[in-house]
């Protein structure tokens, strides 16, 4: 009797990753409070603001300080302004995106699960794994059926669209979390041919195509044929530190559509019923991240970051430790040694050298024996993090000097 809950909450698995961290360093914390620790578990960033952003933000707040100035409700999928400069800043990069393809939104983990609104519940999804964990819970919520992929050292954890699967949703991220790795523009377009052949639709998540060097795709719609296959998820917390301000962007190409109905058009009907837009201020401080200004800034602090990652990767490579990523993304994939399990490596670092990283084992099964480091933490605090990090595996190998 009475109202039934969406049963499919029943098939979630209890998310225990981030919560069993807190629990242990919160235990470590109770009998050691003297003890600094030093955090190479966070997915967050720590780099404020950039200037051009704060400006646009006061800016933005003071026009709504007065009544010729003043915006109340702002279009649903973005204000023309925000629009034009995402695609503007696909343009800089070759990729022609019409300003109406690109909608505004809250930020990327938002958008991941209400875009599962546009797709039937029934066909089922395809996740490489290790994953971030919100596409395999968002995908249970839904109630759909999903197949996994599995990454491993073998491809580089990028693995290849496989020969035969169901699957018709089809979730990528590059660069990963957690592994850190890049697909090539040759990589992206065999999934992109795939996805053509097969009608099935890939959820592009492209969080971390700030951190992207070189000729490697930053965008999916690097590739041929994307537009009838894709759709991109982007977000402004890593790229120019919006974690706690909240801002991202998703592209849906006008050709996108399947049996008739236009995806694009599906999304506007969308967002017009169950949005009424996002904050003008936050649109405006968007804006100022595109500008020539606020790119170079936002630059600024991923290169600190980097800095960071290169930092940890030269002290496993002084003990001969196997990792990935790194140089294109802020985490760090690296081996346990001995082939130790990740739970125990998390154990080993927070007891002897009260160093906290992520074990693998929390983004799927087959991320288990690997580790991940990531590199958004204070710069000081990262190289003595190195230090101790590299002392324990040189003294466990036997060869401190
Ligand atoms: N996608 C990936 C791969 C992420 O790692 C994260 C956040 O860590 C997100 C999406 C969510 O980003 P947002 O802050 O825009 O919700």
């Amino acid at each position: 009797m009475g109202l039934k809950p969406n049963g499919n909450y029943r098939n979630l698995k209890d998310s225990y990753l981030f919560f069993r961290i807190s629990k242990q360093v919160a235990a470590y914390r109770a009998e050691h409070p003297d003890r600094p620790l030093y955090r190479l578990g966070i997915g967050d960033v720590s780099r404020p603001l950039c200037g051009a952003v704060i400006d646009a933000l006061h800016a933005a707040a003071d026009d709504q300080a007065s009544a010729g100035s003043f915006h109340g409700y702002t279009p649903e999928c973005g204000i023309p302004e925000f629009r034009a400069a995402a695609a503007g800043y696909y343009a800089r990069r070759g990729v022609r995106l019409d300003p109406e393809e690109v909608f505004v939104s809250s930020g990327a983990s938002d958008e991941l699960g209400d875009i599962l609104d546009l797709f039937d519940p029934s066909s089922p999804a395809l996740i490489t794994q290790p994953a971030y964990p919100a596409y395999v819970d968002a995908s249970v919520m839904a109630g759909r059926k999903t197949v996994f992929l599995n990454a491993g050292p073998e491809n580089s954890f990028l693995p290849a669209p496989p020969e035969d699967t169901e699957a018709e949703l089809i979730y990528l991220c590059s660069p990963n979390n957690p592994t850190g790795a890049v697909y090539s523009l040759e990589g992206l377009q065999a999934w992109v041919d795939f996805a053509n052949r097969r009608g099935a639709v890939i959820l592009f998540d492209a969080a971390y195509e700030a951190f992207v060097e070189g000729d490697l795709p930053h965008s999916i719609f690097e590739t041929k044929g994307a537009e009838t296959c894709a759709i991109e998820i982007c977000s402004l917390s890593k790229t120019a530190g919006f974690t706690g301000t909240r801002l991202g962007y998703t592209v849906i190409p006008k050709a996108l559509e399947r049996e008739g109905m236009n995806l694009n058009a599906m999304w506007i009907r969308n967002r017009t019923t169950k949005t009424n837009g996002i904050s003008y201020i936050l649109q405006k401080a968007g804006i100022a991240v595109f500008t020539d200004e606020g790119l170079r800034q936002i630059q600024e602090n991923i290169r600190i970051y980097k800095q960071n990652a290169g930092v940890l990767m030269d002290a496993l490579d002084s003990v001969g430790i196997r990792y990935w990523g790194g140089k294109n993304a802020p985490y760090i994939w690296m081996a346990c040694p001995d082939g130790m399990k990740s739970w125990d490596f998390f154990d080993l670092l927070l007891r002897e050298i009260q160093v906290i990283g992520t074990p693998g084992e929390g983004f799927g099964a087959c991320g288990e024996g690997f580790f991940r480091l990531s590199s958004f933490g204070d710069p000081e605090e990262t190289k003595t993090a190195a230090e101790r990090l590299r002392r324990l595996l040189a003294e466990r190998k036997g060869d401190l000097a």
